[in-house]
């Protein structure tokens, strides 16, 4: 089995893991009702004996993946991921990964378990930059890429035709403002994951998106995701086939996830490329999206794929297959970071998804870290401190722990 460890010149620190901590956090004020994940967070510090802290999350609910990481193992295919890490050398990312999958395989190999341990991975990532004094990227292999190109996800709130298409045409205005060069627009006004209860016909969902292109623009690459809107393909391309004219870099999660026969034909038929992959855990969930499924754009998401290493092979894989990588990410700084370092060893990787606080109403994505991305001429240039390089805030923290 493949897997993916730190690659460090020279000798390294003899440390072992000490201690692994799991916070729930949920921010109060928020709504069942709004389609955002960002509303919580698993925080995983995991501590060496030398008392070097690493932070990884995952997104995913975090009172089940804290559960996933405590609960105590019971055989040898069900085994407790708290007591595999403690006592390891942490260097030995891609050994602990492989002991973590194999020993709770009976449980996990796919969903709430391997989201669980991409917050592990992603702390543990983290945790060796810090003992070596180097960025993630450079643990990576490969030559970085000097920048990336971010795009800046945009989720409306409002629950009328008009509040909704209004509040989007504003925040892409936000964003070109910023300096972004790339926006997603995400136009959920019907299907299963509808913003506040509304139920708007097809054609309103063209409206929007003309309108946001008619705002910012034709110089601004536009990313458009309907979150499962259409239950087939035929249906879905009776709509977007007149969304050629608004020049969509891509149409992400159109169709339900698990229905690649569909997947397949819309991608081979629709005037924009399709994008999918934000909910898959495994390099074996996106070798069916990528075989099966044929879609252009893959999005691993490093807080449920598996990790860092886990969305590094997916990445491979897509590039065997001359697959654009544009990684999802809906969470905090500690992710975004992540995702971003990744994306620094990617060449393929087109942009990523990146939330700047200033546009977030999320207040865990506004105030539990602060990244050292930073947005220069629509560019976020290569971070240089260790691990991740985010600084959490302690006291927000603390603040939002309800478990
Ligand atoms: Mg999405």
């Amino acid at each position: 089995m493949r897997t993916v460890s730190p690659i460090v010149d020279g000798p390294l620190p003899r440390v072992r893991i000490a201690d692994i901590e799991c916070r729930v956090l949920l921010a109060p004020d928020y709504d069942p009702q709004f389609t955002s994940s960002a509303q919580d967070s698993l925080v995983v510090a995991i501590r060496a004996d030398d008392g070097t802290v690493g932070i990884g999350e995952c997104d995913a609910n975090p009172w089940i993946a804290k559960a996933c990481i405590e609960s105590p193992g019971t055989h040898t295919m069900g085994q407790c991921i708290k007591d595999i890490l403690i006592g390891s050398n942490p260097f030995e990312i891609g050994e602990i990964w492989r002991r973590m999958y194999l020993g709770t395989a009976m449980n996990g190999r796919r969903g709430m378990i391997i989201h669980a341990m991409s917050a592990v991975e992603m702390a543990l990532w983290d945790l060796c930059g810090k003992l070596v004094g180097k960025p993630v990227h450079a643990l990576l292999g490969g030559k970085p890429r000097d920048f990336i190109v971010p795009y800046a996800s945009l989720q409306p709130g409002g629950h009328s035709f008009a509040e909704y298409r209004d509040a989007l045409v504003a925040s892409a205005l936000n964003a070109k403002a910023l300096g972004f060069t790339a926006i997603k627009s995400e136009v959920t006004m019907n299907g299963p994951y509808a913003h506040g209860g509304m139920n708007e016909p097809y054609e309103r969902h063209t409206e929007v998106v003309a309108a946001v292109r008619k705002a910012v623009g034709p110089e601004m690459t536009l990313m458009v995701d309907v979150q499962y809107l259409w239950e087939d393909a035929a249906t879905c391309l009776s709509v977007v086939r007149d969304w050629a004219e608004f020049d969509i870099f891509f149409l992400e999660t159109p169709l339900w996830s698990d229905n690649l026969e569909e997947i397949a034909k819309l991608a081979e038929r629709a005037p924009m490329k399709i994008a999918f992959g934000e909910w898959l855990a495994t390099r074996h969930e996106f070798k069916e999206l990528m075989d099966v499924g044929h879609v252009q754009v893959a999005q691993p998401d490093v807080g449920r794929v598996g990790g860092i290493g886990e969305a590094k092979i997916v990445c491979d894989m897509a590039a065997e297959r001359d697959m654009l990588i544009v990684p999802h990410c809906w969470k905090t700084g500690i992710s975004i970071s992540a995702t971003a370092h990744l994306a620094f060893v990617t060449p393929h990787c087109a942009f990523i998804e990146y939330l700047p606080p200033t546009l977030a109403v999320e207040r865990l994505r506004r105030e539990l870290a602060q990244e050292e991305l930073r947005l220069e001429n629509g560019r976020i240039p290569l971070p240089q401190k260790p691990g991740l390089g985010v600084e959490v805030d302690w006291d927000v923290v603390r603040k939002y722990t309800v478990a």
